[in-house]
């Protein structure tokens, strides 16, 4: 037996003293947090919840979300924690779908969340809502129950094989699909990345500003940090400024983020000249583009080790090792563990391998793979072939095993029968000058099938250029089946909780605009 709420409960046993979480003035010692998350727990068994039951989380990256999160798990129940920026409609689904009892919600998702939990008929629990507001809300404060109810000794510990987690996946490619992942991944995956992938120590600070409701923020920011019991800053709502402020006062050693938080700190530093003590960057989630890498280690003067992974593989499953030579533009080689090659993504009824070198659908096996979709059997056999997690993204992986990837298999843009991989046109797009993000995309076409066109984000600051002059840019440099016809400039792009620019919403808003 064992359980993800080990993680907490073992810090504050080996580490009481030292600083779990840091919100503002706000400080929270490993002690201080595990007895609150027992108290939270014992409000939970008090409702009658326990091993088999599911919980859904709605918060932002405030200490509540790691007391609720283990609380939850330290019952043995399942946790689902959702994407804080969801509607009510959306909320209902992820409650519906994953037949969760209760939502604990916190004050600023207090409107959509409740709205959910009522249409869905589960109970709503609050948390952050301060007492003055109390008499206000129709729902009872966690915390108010927990104070009348006794809290628990320690965790329950549960079969390896127990569901801890359920995680939506964020719908950039269809409905979102609920993946659930078991303690033992949850728990190997956190041990492989301490140990070996990214080593930590209780001496590093991290900044929390991935999102802990997703799976990159919540393995690598919360379990991660919390399994060396070590300090993690935390920043809600991600701002560039604020992100350097915050490194510098603390003394942040690590940064984890998605590009475009890498990015934003590469824009900050132009403007601050103070440093943080930092010992590298991680980023993931989505393509670094090498400019990026590039201008965020002459800023901060250590590299960004980048890695690979999706929900489903909890989430990392390659990376460029603390230790080992950085090969830029690459993922990395798999995990300790873990199996990551190359298959052939036109059979889809048996997984192929196809020889190094060659290009194909990225597929991955081992301990940090998914039990599967909740409910969704036929999913999971589509997307598990014969023992192989067919990962939906194409690339390469060459005799020393570093894994390139080229694009998503959906992304991917079919001009007159050449196919065209966006990634390597935005990575062109991005060495312009005044280009800060860019987004490459197909629309519907009589004459070629797809046509290529482009959204892109000026720098702050930036020279204003038109859509035309950087077409006639970006031809110069790429082969005439592959550069962008059309390039919209835009304010903002649209961007999932993992930095990935959404495209199938860019298109959309693009269509009702011109509409
Ligand atoms: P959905 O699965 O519904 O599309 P999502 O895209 O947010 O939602 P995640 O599991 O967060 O789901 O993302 C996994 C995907 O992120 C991978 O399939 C891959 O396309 C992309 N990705 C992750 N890391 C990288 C990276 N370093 N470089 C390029 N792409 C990456």
């Amino acid at each position: 037996t064992l359980s993800v709420a080990a993680i907490l409960a073992e810090s504050a046993t080996r580490h009481p003293d030292k600083v779990a979480l840091v919100l503002g003035e706000q400080r929270t010692t490993y002690r201080e947090l595990w007895d609150q998350t027992r108290a939270y727990a014992g409000a939970l068994r008090a409702r009658g919840i326990g091993p088999g039951d599911t919980v859904a989380v709605l918060l932002p990256n405030v200490p509540d979300f790691a007391r609720a999160y283990y609380g939850v798990l330290a019952l043995g129940a399942t946790v689902v924690p959702v994407h804080a920026l969801l509607k009510a409609r959306e909320i209902e689904y992820v409650l519906r779908d994953s037949g969760a009892r209760a939502i604990l919600v916190g004050a600023p998702m207090l409107a959509e969340g409740g709205k959910a939990a009522a249409a869905a008929g589960v109970d709503a629990l609050t948390l952050l809502v301060p007492d003055e507001q109390a008499d206000a809300v129709p729902f009872p404060r966690l915390e108010d129950e927990a104070a009348a109810a006794p809290p628990i000794d320690t965790y329950v510990p549960v079969a390896p094989g127990a569901t801890a987690t359920v995680l939506y996946t964020s719908g950039t490619t269809g409905e979102p699909k609920g993946a659930m992942g078991s303690h033992l991944a949850l728990v190997e995956q956190v041990n492989v990345m301490c140990l070996d992938t990214l080593p930590m120590s209780s001496a590093d600070v991290i900044l929390g500003c991935l999102p802990f409701f997703h799976t990159f923020g919540q393995t690598c920011a919360l379990n991660a940090s919390f399994r060396v019991g070590a300090t993690v800053v935390l920043l809600p709502r991600f701002d560039g400024d604020a992100a350097l402020q915050l490194m510098n006062a603390h003394g942040v050693t690590i940064m984890m983020g998605v590009p475009t938080m890498h990015l934003g700190l590469v824009q900050a530093a132009a403007k601050n000249p103070e440093r943080p003590p930092l010992r590298y960057g991680v980023s993931g989630g989505a393509a670094l583009p090498l400019a990026a890498l590039e201008a965020f280690s002459e800023a901060f003067g250590v590299p960004i080790h980048e890695g690979y992974g999706l929900t489903e593989t909890s989430p990392v499953a390659s990376f460029n090792h603390i230790g080992v030579p950085i090969r830029p533009g690459t993922v990395g080689q798999p995990i300790w563990g873990v199996d990551v090659e190359i298959a052939d993504p036109l059979v889809r009824d048996r997984t192929e391998l196809l020889p190094h070198g060659e290009l194909g659908e990225i597929v991955i096996r081992g301990h940090n793979l998914f039990q599967g979709y909740l409910n969704r059997p036929e999913a999971t056999a589509e997307a598990v072939v014969d023992g192989w997690f067919r990962s939906g993204d194409l690339g390469t992986k060459d005799d020393d095993g570093y894994v390139t990837i080229l694009d998503r298999t959906k992304d991917m843009i079919i001009r007159n029968g050449y196919n065209v991989y966006p990634r390597e046109v935005e990575e062109v797009l991005v060495r312009h000058p005044a280009i800060h993000m860019a987004a490459v995309f197909g629309v519907p076409d009589d004459t070629h099938g797809q046509e290529i066109h482009a959204a892109v984000v000026l720098k702050d600051g930036a020279e204003p250029v038109t859509g035309d002059e950087l077409v006639a840019w970006v031809k110069q440099d790429v082969a005439a089946y592959k550069y962008p016809r059309v390039i919209r400039v835009l304010d903002e792009l649209p961007l999932g909780p993992s930095g990935k620019i959404l495209k199938r919403e860019l298109v959309a808003r693009l269509e009702r605009s011109a509409g």
